[in-house]
């Protein structure tokens, strides 16, 4: 499936800046899961921020929202094809499977070819009010517009904790991610030309979009309750989503076991001197001492290798990502003198 280019190539130049004057073209990326209880509230309410953007010359004419079903088990994608059919401002693609958020979610950007692109979720939980000032903040010359939640108050006392549990633990592994941000975001086209050149397959998008660079902001919004439907994220998926961002992202667990194997060396040098001494004092049983060093001098020199091969893994990994090195921002001058 293709979506309609805007007439000028603008994907190189920086946002809010296109070689007319015109306003840039907007999608407006949206992945569905069984949600067929939210769809009209969310088609009605993003309709009218999309008409209310064009008439307000913000936006072109002809931008749309472009609905992912994920497999729904429902009647999503019949309503997603019907509001197609009724002219609606709707674009609709369907996968095969469910294949989880992330991935729905990059499926959709990936046929993305308009300016802009704000990727937000179906049960209106993020405030489609900072739609506006999104599209604002990319005016003004941002590439990369970050929704960033400032209050949870109305999520439940163990989506909160789990949700905080999550940040922090992947700022422990050392996953760099806006906290509190999910997957509402604006990307400029170069912002998202840029994230499709990560071909991985596990991607974890939260953490791959800071890596980008270019200009940024954030919009803050306190998040609402689910309208209707319930969460796609029970905490199986979501210890799933973390296990997935901090193998995908860093090597920090195989560091990990390089910094145990030097404790447990340290500690094997320090059981050992209290075994000799026992020793001396003759109060251990004939072969104790010698089976206690070994046993801790093992495990250390065990746990070393470990790491240092799983420094090496952690080599190929990277590697074998073949992930880009590098994203110009900005290029003046005349290319031949270069
Ligand atoms: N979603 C999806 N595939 C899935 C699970 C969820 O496309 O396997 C969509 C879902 O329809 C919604 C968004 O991802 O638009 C976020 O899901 P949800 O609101 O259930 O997550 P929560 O806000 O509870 O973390
Ligand atoms: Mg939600």
């Amino acid at each position: 499936m293709t979506i309609e280019k805007s007439d000028t190539d603008d994907s190189q130049l920086p946002a809010g800046l296109s070689a007319t004057t015109e306003p840039p073209s907007l999608t407006l990326v949206v992945p569905c899961y069984n949600e067929e209880k939210m769809f009209s509230a969310c088609l009605s309410e993003l309709s009218f921020i999309l008409n209310d953007l064009i008439s307000q010359q913000k936006i072109k004419p002809g931008s749309f929202i472009l609905f992912i079903d994920d497999g729904s088990k429902d009647d999503t994608w019949k309503l997603i094809k019907k509001s197609s059919i009724d002219k609606k401002p709707v674009r609709g693609l369907k996968l095969s499977k469910n294949q989880g958020h992330q991935v729905a979610l990059m499926a959709g950007l990936s046929v993305v070819e308009s300016d802009i692109c704000i990727s937000i979720d179906a049960d209106l939980q993020d405030d489609t009010r900072c739609i506006y000032a999104m599209v604002e903040k990319y005016i003004s010359g941002n590439d990369i517009v970050y929704g960033v939640r400032n209050d949870r108050s109305s999520d439940s006392f163990f989506k909160r904790l789990s949700a905080n549990t999550f940040y922090k633990f992947m700022s422990y592994m050392g996953v760099n991610q806006v906290e509190n941000h999910a997957d509402y975001r604006l990307l400029s086209k170069r912002a998202l030309d840029s994230l499709l050149t990560y071909k991985e397959r596990n991607i974890y998008i939260r953490g791959i979009v800071p890596l980008l660079g270019f200009p940024s902001d954030k919009v803050f919004y306190s998040r609402a309750e689910r309208l209707a439907g319930e969460s796609k994220y029970p905490l199986r998926k979501m210890i799933g989503l973390a296990i997935e961002g901090v193998t995908s992202l860093t090597v920090t667990p195989l560091r990990i076991i390089s910094s145990l194997g030097f404790i447990t060396c340290i500690m094997a040098i320090m059981a050992s001197v209290y075994a000799l001494f026992e020793k001396v004092q003759g109060r251990t049983l004939e072969g104790w001492t010698s089976v206690m060093i070994s046993i801790f001098f093992l495990g250390g020199v065990q746990l070393i290798c470990l790491g240092v091969i799983g420094e090496y893994i952690g080599k190929i990994y990277i590697e074998t990502k073949g992930r880009p090195k590098y994203f110009i921002e900005e290029n003046v001058g005349d290319k031949e003198v270069e």
